[in-house]
């Protein structure tokens, strides 16, 4: 199934070039009492009640994709995890390039030294929301990745199990101020996490490690690459990210970004296209 949120916070399963809104599912969730529970609400309940939106999407009448306001098919995850440089050829750009390389003593660190790290909830926006460039004299960098939701609650999971905490996958961007500021930082703007157009389910998806994805600005092609060259495994985030805390439905982690990263501007269009998701179209504005 591809779940999507859209418009004013409908919810939509997305067959074909249609969404069929099944927004009638959020009265099938438990009510909420303060303090809400940790994580995303629908996705903590969505394998409980997939059957229903399937027959709720089955009676609701299709709405062209290409006139609906996409939103994170996520609203609320406890956090965005990413992963650095995990493909080897962005590894080699980002230590050519002194505004990327994060240097530790005159050296280069591995994924392994560096670990994981954190960019705000805040910050995640939908593909029809765009991304509002902040301090327009430095530079706003695209990284395009694979975007995974997790979909229950892992703590000191196995690498060997770690797919089965998956909720789905969507497209993600993992965009990013350089500088030589802290990461999260320059990470955690408001609009530099976008995921999107929708959230496609682990069983539909199917194997997430051999993928192919571009990204291009303006329809000039600036990312390729396949999932098969991840540096760190997908099994191996999750895993070593439930090493050091817990995960609940709704966290995303985007993957780590391949070669070709670059600026964009106010007034430019991304477009990234991922095999077996989609294609997710991305305005970039000047912040307000
Ligand atoms: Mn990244």
């Amino acid at each position: 199934m591809k779940l999507c949120r859209f418009n004013e916070n409908r919810i939509g399963v997305v067959r074909g070039d249609a969404i069929h809104d099944v927004t009638g599912i959020l009265e099938s969730l438990p009510p909420v009492r303060y303090p809400a529970p940790v994580g995303d609400l629908l996705i903590t309940h969505l394998e409980r009640l997939r059957p229903e939106m399937e027959r709720l999407a089955d009676q609701a009448p299709p709405l062209p994709v290409a006139g609906q306001r996409l939103l994170s098919p996520v609203a609320n995850p406890s956090k965005i995890i990413g992963t650095p440089a995990n493909y080897s050829a962005h590894a080699a750009e980002a230590r050519a390039d002194k505004e990327i390389a994060v240097y530790h003593g005159g050296k280069i660190r591995s994924i392994e030294e560096q670990g994981l790290f954190l960019k705000a909830a805040s910050a995640l926006v939908g593909s029809s929301e765009g991304v509002a460039v902040r301090f327009p004299d430095r530079r706003t960098d695209h990284e395009a990745e694979l975007g995974l939701v997790i979909g229950r609650t892992a703590a000191n999971v196995s690498e060997a199990d770690a797919l089965s905490y998956v909720a789905g996958y969507a497209i993600a961007l993992d965009m990013v101020v350089r500088g030589s500021e802290d990461r999260s930082f320059r990470k955690s703007i408001d609009t530099y996490a976008v995921l999107g157009p929708w959230l496609i389910t682990a069983d539909e998806l199917g194997d997430p490690t051999a993928l192919d994805f571009a990204l291009s600005v303006n329809g000039e092609n600036r990312q390729t690459a396949n999932t098969k060259d991840m540096i760190v495994s997908i099994r191996r985030q999750i895993a070593w990210a439930s090493e050091w805390y817990t995960l609940h439905p709704g966290d995303i982690i985007m993957t780590g970004t391949p070669a070709g990263v670059g600026r964009v501007q106010p007034g430019d269009m991304m477009t990234v296209r991922f095999e077996r998701i989609g294609t997710m179209t991305v305005p970039v504005r000047a912040a307000d």
